[in-house]
């Protein structure tokens, strides 16, 4: 199933071009209080409240997709956790270029380990982009997106996927220079997730899906995730071996070639089979 987040905080499932509003499933959640938990409810509770949507989705409102503005799929993710540099040829490029790596150690990932973005660079798909320091180089950076459904610590390979909610489009927006990833990567909106969550039922093999970003139409990036460093089980067991995974967690795999700069007035459009098409608007801040 396709579950998206639109307008006012409504929660919907998506079919072809339509959202149902089954905001009402969101009653399902318990009731919590401030100290507030550590995963993210909705995706914590996914289970019933896909059950209790699916009820209401024959009397929802069939609204269609263009007329939502679309929100995060996930919406207060515990960690966004980023993998750096883990395609090959993504590594090469950046290598090669100054522009790229800046003086900044590049390390294959095994020795450089993850990263993390903040939490307040979140958007989805209905908001634009806002880039901060036009005067230099700003990339966009698709990745397939994991988001953890459920708490985990040492996580071995072979169960890896038993921890996962669905996968998402992210959109690893980056400022180039000198500075830590973190902070170069962590201005409000550099984190782009959407379109929407499709459940992990949906997609058996997350090691298998071509994905691909368009700037005004011209194609940039374009790859497939078999060609990934460290695959998707592999991430899983790498983060949960420092850090406990929670539920709504996200786990951003890592970009492939092609790498670009974009500029205020840009529309990307990144795609990931099985997944959906991710479409944004470029602004300044
Ligand atoms: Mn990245």
């Amino acid at each position: 199933m396709k579950f998206c987040r639109f307008g006012a905080n409504c929660f919907g499932i998506v079919e072809a071009d339509v959202v149902y509003d089954v905001t009402q499933a969101l009653d399902v959640l318990p009731q919590v209080r401030y100290p507030f938990p550590a995963s993210d409810l909705l995706i914590a509770n996914l289970d019933a409240v896909r059950e209790r949507a699916t009820q209401l989705k024959k009397d929802a409102p069939a609204i269609p997709l263009d007329k939502v503005r679309l929100l995060s799929p996930v919406a207060n993710p515990g960690k966004i956790i980023a993998a750096p540099v883990n395609y090959t040829k993504h590594l090469q490029e950046v290598l090669a270029d100054q522009h790229l790596h800046h003086g900044n150690m590049i390390n294959h990932i095994e020795k450089a380990g993850l990263f993390l973005k903040a939490g307040s660079s979140l958007i989805g798909a209905g908001d634009n982009v806002r880039l901060v320091h036009t005067d230099r180089r700003n990339d966009h950076e698709v990745e397939l997106a994991v988001v953890i459904g459920k708490c985990g610590r040492n996580i071995a390979r072979e169960q890896a996927l038993d921890y996962v909610a669905g996968y998402s489009i992210g959109l690893d927006m980056t400022i180039r220079g000198p500075e830590e990833r973190s902070f170069r990567k962590s201005p409000d909106t550099y984190t782009v997730l959407g379109p929407w969550l499709v459940t992990k039922d949906e997609i058996d093999n997350p090691g298998a899906l071509d994905l691909s970003i368009a700037v005004n139409g011209e194609v940039r990036q374009k790859a497939n995730t078999s060609d990934l460093i460290i695959d998707v089980p592999g991430l899983i067991a790498f983060a949960s071996s420092f850090y406990t995974l929670h539920a709504g967690d996200v786990i951003i795999t890592g970009t492939p070639e092609g790498v670009s700069p974009i500029v205020p007035g840009d529309t990307m459009v990144a795609t990931i089979e099985r997944v959906g098409t991710l479409t944004v608007q470029v602004s300044a801040a």
